[in-house]
């Protein structure tokens, strides 16, 4: 919670739910980020919050971009991104998608398979392209499974072939998993892409570039460790693998930027029991998994909250949304406990929700908007 949000969110009474994001925290994870790897290109992640504030204000900054539709690609340009600093980094795309792109000016993009390869050699003829490979997720709350990547020699087949295909074989990306809370979990992908470039120069391919992907947190319930410690995580793995022969090295952080700077503004819609004997209160609040917390699934992202009777009397609670669905159960689990004298009607900050939120909902069910917001 920044004193600009304080003051935003007590200057005047707007109805909730909503999201208030303050820029300035977006600009200085940025930075420190910028700061901490000197000798990395930062491509922030437009799912993570794609708002034209926030993309122009990294543009202004000098970011680059990882985009993943035509959409995405539409804004970033629209906004005034140089198409040469996107990266069209989704591992499934239509062929026609990927002609527009190419269209527009975009020139570095992945795959994963011989069949997406195929597609970019007729629909991208001559670009830069990198193959994700499949790393371990272990230590990630919001792992990224088995749905992206592929094997080690797979990639380094693809690779060649990439070349055999006229288009220019450009490196390594990969991603550990968002919200990594090991910063030690760098060295393993690092040193398999190392093991692929010396693979692929024995085979007269060079490539120039491992993208470490995103991975690195926002601050949820759980401590983190801060930002250099996982800049030094990725910064010695790379030292370690490559030596003093480093490839461009390019970081994709998404949560880390935008996760932070949010607050979103609730209220609680209903407190009730199951049973006159029960312990654990229920409360409902007028925001849930289908109007912007859609990473509240598994309990796996746990937000911090703040209430108005913060440090008084607490007791065990499940969290729940709005809606007439019961998958619609923010937290049942996790242990939250809230204040006795948390009342109906109460304001509920949720924080650290700049991420994953606004365009991460329902259109619109069961009655219930999508996640307005505020950017300042
Ligand atoms: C979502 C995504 C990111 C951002 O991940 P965070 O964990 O939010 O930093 C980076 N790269 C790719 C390819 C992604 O899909």
């Amino acid at each position: 919670m920044t004193e600009k949000i304080d003051r935003f969110i007590n200057q005047a009474s707007r109805p909730t739910p909503f999201l208030v994001v303050d820029l300035d925290v977006v600009a200085e994870r940025y930075e420190s980020l910028r700061r901490q790897l000197p000798a990395a290109e930062v491509f922030y992640a437009v799912k993570a919050n794609p708002a034209p504030e926030v993309i122009s204000l990294l543009i202004e900054l000098g970011a680059s971009f990882d985009v993943a539709s035509p959409a995405e690609i539409e804004l970033t340009l629209r906004l005034g991104a140089d198409p040469a600093t996107l990266s069209y980094g989704n591992t499934i795309k239509k062929q026609a998608d990927i002609a527009a792109a190419f269209q527009r000016g975009v020139e570095l993009f992945a795959f994963d398979s011989a069949e997406e390869l195929a597609k970019l050699a007729r629909a991208a003829p001559g670009s830069k392209v990198f193959c994700r490979l499949l790393v371990d997720n272990q230590g990630a709350e919001w792992p990224l499974s088995r749905k992206f990547g592929c094997e080690r020699r797979m990639a380094r087949d693809l690779l060649l072939q990439a070349r055999d295909l006229g288009l220019l074989p450009y490196g390594v990306a990969f991603h550990v998993g968002s919200q990594q809370m090991d910063p030690g979990q760098w060295d393993g992908a690092v040193a398999q892409a190392a093991a692929l470039f010396r693979d692929l120069e024995g085979r007269g391919v060079e490539l120039a570039m491992v993208n470490v992907g995103g991975g690195f947190p926002a601050r949820y319930a759980d401590p983190i460790a801060g930002i250099d410690t996982y800049a030094q995580g990725v910064q010695g793995a790379m030292t370690r693998h490559f030596g003093n022969r480093l490839p461009c090295t390019v970081v994709e952080p998404g949560r880390y930027i935008v996760g932070d700077a949010g607050v979103l503004q609730a209220e609680v819609v209903l407190i009730s029991r199951k049973s006159y004997d029960d312990q654990v209160r229920w409360i409902y609040l007028d925001v849930g998994r289908f109007n912007g917390l859609a990473e509240t699934e598994g309990e796996a992202i746990r937000y911090p909250l703040r209430t108005p009777h913060d440090g008084g009397a607490a007791g065990p609670v499940i969290l729940a949304g709005p809606t007439c669905d019961s998958v619609d159960t923010l937290y049942e689990n996790a242990g939250y406990r809230m204040p006795m004298a948390l009342a109906i009607g109460d304001r509920v900050q949720i924080l650290a929700t700049g991420a994953y939120t606004t365009t991460y909902s329902t259109v619109g069910f069961n009655g219930f908007d999508p996640l307005p917001a505020y950017y300042i």
